[in-house]
């Protein structure tokens, strides 16, 4: 694998349009394409087309490059910048940082451990033994389910079907793999033709589309169950690379963390992760996502511990990570450069962003831990992220 160089930076001015031009020409080089759109040529407008009504134009937000971040992903190993779109100052360098801590390290390493997108109908019945009975049909006709699917969508396979009662009311949860698509549309589809067979079968009385809607929600399935891609990324921390790069002992950083554990566990949150919201938002709305999935990307957690050798191990589990390279707005204007960027534009590469994402995600957790150990978090911010208004405007 070659070796990207570092972020090239100008001492002078750093927003000054040659040092722009300087950094996109080694995006341009890294992605073996132009990026036209991300360099300000406008999008046409029937782009939009399927992703916006009453269209009066593009909203724009501040892209950066944090890396590079080397990842032993399922699909080889990789080195990447990763876009960032954001008006947060300080989080591209804080991510570049936690990118630059692992890589000293060797890098990530990251996997898809599951995947699948599930939708959930309810079906109402009579009583209690109705709805049991119904219950009973629906898990011996999976086969059949999967079979009338498979004529809706060519990447969409019905691969569990699931059933719980609530009194008189049968929950589905139907689980799909959705290619290198969110897959929200083909599994929102194929629900509403599983559960409209399965009603006119068993002669439910009424159907609701979502019985149990966790779309978009911070929610214990996706904690738990997982929905779209579940993804581990894991990186070792050399001591010495800690002290030198970011001032902290990984038993400061092991300290920390049961801080923030105990923190957590009062407030009963589903995100144990430190700023997995920060970094997912960024490379999301870059790489043209549906963002609202924000709130069930974010959750999971975050594992340091000193290893044998007294070093730090560091894990981020994400468990829900809905993102797809395919569909949506993923193939369009700047998001297509951006998964260009990543490697990752189309087929076959939706586990691969996936794994990106999370290796990311581990970056930026590690390094905000870090800033708070040596109380540089404050400073960092006051030098690269204030926006104070200019009187009288
Ligand atoms: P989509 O663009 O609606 O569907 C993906 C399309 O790409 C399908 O037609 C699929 O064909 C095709 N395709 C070609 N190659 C593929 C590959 N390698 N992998 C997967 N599909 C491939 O995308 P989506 O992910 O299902 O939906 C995402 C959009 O839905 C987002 O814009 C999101 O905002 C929106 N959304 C919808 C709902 C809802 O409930 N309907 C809710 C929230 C968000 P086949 O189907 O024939 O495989």
């Amino acid at each position: 694998m070659s070796e990207l160089p570092r972020i090239p930076r100008s001492a002078s001015d750093d927003y000054a349009p040659d040092a722009v031009a300087q950094r996109r020409a080694l995006a341009e080089r890294t992605a073996g394409r132009a990026l036209e759109h991300v360099g300000g040529s406008p999008v046409p407008p029937a782009a939009a087309r399927g992703n916006v009504e009453n269209l009066i134009g593009f909203a724009q937000v501040p892209l950066g490059i944090a890396g590079p971040l080397r990842v032993d992903t399922t699909a080889g190993a990789r080195e990447v910048y990763v876009p960032m779109a954001t008006n947060e100052g300080a989080l591209v360098a804080s991510y570049s940082r936690g990118m630059r801590l692992m890589g000293a390290g060797g890098g990530a390493k990251a996997r898809v451990t599951r995947e699948g997108l599930s939708q959930h109908p309810m079906l109402v019945y009579a009583g209690l033994e109705q709805a049991l009975a119904a219950a009973a049909h629906a898990r011996a006709s999976e086969p059949e389910f999967a079979q009338l699917v498979a004529g809706s969508t060519r990447h969409g396979k019905l691969v569990a079907l699931e059933t719980d009662v609530l009194g008189c009311r049968l929950l589905l949860r139907l689980v799909f793999t959705t290619g290198d698509a969110i897959g929200i549309n083909m599994a929102a589809r194929a629900a509403e033709l599983v559960s409209a067979e399965l009603a006119r079968r068993t002669g439910a009385l009424e159907r609701y589309v979502h019985g149990q809607d966790v779309e978009k929600r911070a929610n214990s399935r996706s904690l738990v169950e997982g929905r779209g891609r579940s993804v581990v990324a894991e990186a070792t921390i050399p001591r010495a690379a800690l002290a030198d790069l970011a001032r902290v002992t990984p038993e400061q950083l092991v300290a920390i963390h049961a801080t923030y554990a105990q923190g957590f566990a009062q407030l009963g949150t589903h995100n144990w992760l430190v700023q997995s919201a920060n970094g997912l938002a960024a490379v999301l709305l870059a790489c043209g996502q549906d963002i609202a999935y924000l709130v069930e990307c974010a959750q999971g957690q975050l594992d340091f511990r000193v290893d044998a050798a007294g070093d730090l191990y560091a894990s981020a589990t994400l468990p829900s990570l809905l993102v797809g390279t395919v569909g949506g707005g993923s193939q369009k204007g700047t998001a297509a450069e951006c998964l260009a960027l990543l490697g990752c534009l189309g087929d076959g590469h939706a586990n691969t962003f996936a794994e990106l994402l999370g290796a990311t995600v581990l970056a930026g957790d590690l390094s905000l831990m870090a800033s708070f150990c040596s109380h540089e978090f404050v400073a960092a911010h006051e030098r690269l992220g204030r926006n104070r208004p200019v009187h009288g405007t």
